[in-house]
């Protein structure tokens, strides 16, 4: 089958790969219907943080479901299926609580082989996929791949963040899960949300997924705009999109005392003043989104039209022309590049 492979940071082809085969009675194999490249993808492609050679790519993906293990009941071939970037039991006392992306028999679904592929072999499917009511539109497919990263990391920060009705929330970061944790701070009923941005195109789809105001400023000078509007107070709670240490400063800094910040990107180093964090009364709660926790209420709202998050998606090229999407997202030309086999 073809498959995205990273041989060498900036470099990224499409090449053959052995079809993935059943490995365990619990894996499924599915068939790519959409794919898409991440913000984190462009770490090991900028050579910040990891070597690659020759790497498989890939952890999101709608599907469907091809063939699946004897142990397997909640999923069947012709299935159409959303996964995350995790897999995960579903049935040990981590997973019930919600923390499913740190499932203790679980994983990275990209150390399995990557889902920019044709085909990919999931693991743990019980746990892990859930199926759709039936074949999405093309608006919904675009939404349901949203959903398998950006939007499940960005909801859970924004729910980290404390966001419900009459709460007024920040969110650190205009990439697309920034973007979708716009859109979710509006759905679970924040009454305002600012969102930091100084891209125009982007503060645009901000505002149209329910940010009410936007600071163009970043730092203490974006910080100074919020405290202006918040009656010098600062946010009920921020979600930090961008990984940082400065991003992080931002939104502690946009919090008010006994606020929340819930914190999504991925850190490459970067660390925190105790002193600052000991003084600043904050609850701060974050780390590799649970998404596998949100995608059944993700999925209702998609297939009631009830939200369209897929539009963070601004470029669609084919599997083969990875090398495009790549190029694109590095020089931020696009938002988020989607793949389609
Ligand atoms: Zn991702
Ligand atoms: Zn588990």
């Amino acid at each position: 089958m073809r498959a995205v492979i990273m041989n060498r940071p900036g470099v990224v082809s499409i090449g053959e790969r052995p079809m993935p085969v059943l490995e365990d009675p619990r894996d499924a194999i599915i068939k790519i219907i959409a794919t898409c490249v991440c913000g984190s993808d462009l770490w090991p492609y900028r050579g910040i943080g990891s070597d690659p050679v020759d790497a498989d790519m890939g952890h999101e993906y709608v599907g469907e479901v091809v063939e699946v293990g004897d142990a397997v009941r909640t999923v069947a071939p012709g299935d159409i299926v959303v996964g995350s970037f995790c897999y995960s039991c579903g049935e040990c006392e981590i997973c019930q609580a919600g923390y499913q992306s740190r499932c203790p028999n679980g994983g990275f679904t990209s150390a399995v082989g990557g889902t920019q592929a044709e085909y990919a072999r999931i693991p743990l499917a019980d746990g892990t996929l859930v199926a759709t009511p039936g074949r999405p539109t093309e608006e919904q497919l675009a939404s349901l791949l949203a959903a398998s990263d950006v939007l499940g990391t960005g909801w859970f920060a924004a729910d980290a963040a404390g966001a419900k009705p009459g709460a007024t929330i920040a969110v650190v970061g205009d990439g697309a899960v920034g973007l979708c944790a716009v859109l979710a701070a509006k759905q679970l009923g924040a009454e305002r949300i600012i969102a930091f941005s100084s891209h125009p195109d982007r503060a645009a789809l901000a505002r149209e997924f329910g940010a009410t105001d936007i600071i163009t400023t970043r730092g203490d000078e974006g910080v100074a705009e919020l405290k202006a509007l918040t009656e010098g107070l600062g946010a009920h709670g921020t979600a930090e999109c961008v990984g940082t240490e400065s991003a992080m400063q931002q939104a502690m800094a946009a919090t008010r005392p006994g606020g929340y910040v819930g914190f999504v990107g991925v850190p490459h180093g970067g660390s925190l003043d105790m002193g600052k964090l000991f003084f600043s009364e904050l609850h701060l709660h974050g780390g590799p989104a649970p998404v596998r926790r949100y995608l059944p209420t993700l999925i209702d709202l998609i297939y009631a039209n009830a939200i369209n998050p897929g539009k963070v998606f601004d470029l669609t090229v084919s599997l083969d022309d990875a090398a495009e999407a790549y190029r694109a997202m590095d020089e931020r030309t696009a938002i988020k590049a989607m793949l389609l086999p």
